[in-house]
């Protein structure tokens, strides 16, 4: 989607750190980290948010969920600990309406969230 920030991203047309890629999945840095890994892990492609998963989509969710594993282990914060969040629309604070999982690692977070 051309006015979509997270596209632009997937797209080069907006510069990001990038974490990891490959065909499906791309994974950053968040502008405004709140934690010492605060990574963004999305499909490349577009979907608004959470509510619009059909069962076609299974399989990127599944993806996305097992690199931010695999994202925590490789920077050392498997044993720690490290979170996962979808935020899906106003209440919960979406922001930008690309799906995309934050994983963050690197201090206590607490529970439950603000
Ligand atoms: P949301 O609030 O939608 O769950 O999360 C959106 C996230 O995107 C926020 O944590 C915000 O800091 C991050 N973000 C917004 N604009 C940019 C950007 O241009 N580049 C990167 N890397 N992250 C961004
Ligand atoms: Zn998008």
């Amino acid at each position: 989607m051309a006015d979509c920030l997270f596209c632009r991203i997937v797209n080069r047309e907006i510069p990001a750190s990038i974490v990891y890629e490959d065909e499906r999945v791309l994974a950053f840095n968040d502008i405004n980290p709140q934690a010492p890994l605060h990574a963004l892990v999305i499909p490349k492609r577009h979907i608004e948010r959470l509510t619009d998963l059909t069962p076609d989509d299974d399989a990127i969710v599944g993806e996305l969920a097992r690199r931010a594993a695999a994202i925590a282990s490789a920077k050392g914060y498997a044993d720690g600990g490290f979170r996962t969040v979808f935020n899906t629309n106003a209440d919960a604070g979406q922001t930008v309406f690309h799906v995309h999982l934050h994983l963050l690692a690197g201090r206590r977070l607490g529970w439950p969230p603000g």
